[in-house]
């Protein structure tokens, strides 16, 4: 049942990677689902922002049949996953936290879910557009588990 990157049986919101090979499974959605425009998700997007949408890793599901999944260390802490054979960027986490920062785009249907903030806002790149109402902060959002920041261009 269920359409390609739409809610499975268990309920799992499901994305993968551009050459299939790296499939990602989200039960719940554990915090805010942001638009990061800090020049570290910049470059690792090679696009305006990456989509973030945070799981906690429990409630993650990664499956790598072939082993792929890489993680580069972007800075002290911060681990960016991507597919090695696609590129295509999968999460990023802090390897002192247990949440997992999911890339949205990743993902054909979110269940509703919809983007609730733009953050590192004032780090857009300066061709950047952004043309919608959302709020828009200079560092990350308000209420993000403590910790999870420490005010360094890294979500
Ligand atoms: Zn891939
Ligand atoms: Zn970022």
């Amino acid at each position: 049942m269920g359409e390609p990157g739409g809610p499975r049986e268990d309920g799992a919101l499901r994305g993968h990677c551009l050459c299939g090979a790296v499939t990602l499974g989200l039960r719940v959605v554990a915090g805010a689902f942001v638009l990061c425009h800090c020049r570290q998700c910049r470059k690792s997007a090679g696009a305006p922002f990456q989509a973030v949408i945070p799981g906690r890793r429990e409630a993650v599901t990664i499956d790598d049949p072939q082993g792929l999944v890489r993680e580069y260390q972007s800075s002290p802490h911060k681990l960016r996953a991507f597919c090695a054979r696609c590129g295509s960027p999968l999460y990023s986490r802090r390897d002192d936290s247990a949440t997992l920062r999911l890339r949205a785009g990743l993902f054909d249907a979110l269940g509703g879910h919809r983007p609730a903030a733009h953050i590192f806002a004032t780090s857009a790149a300066e061709w950047e557009i952004i043309a919608d109402t959302l709020p828009r902060h200079a560092d990350i959002e308000p209420g993000r588990e403590p910790g999870a920041s420490t005010g360094e261009e890294v979500p």
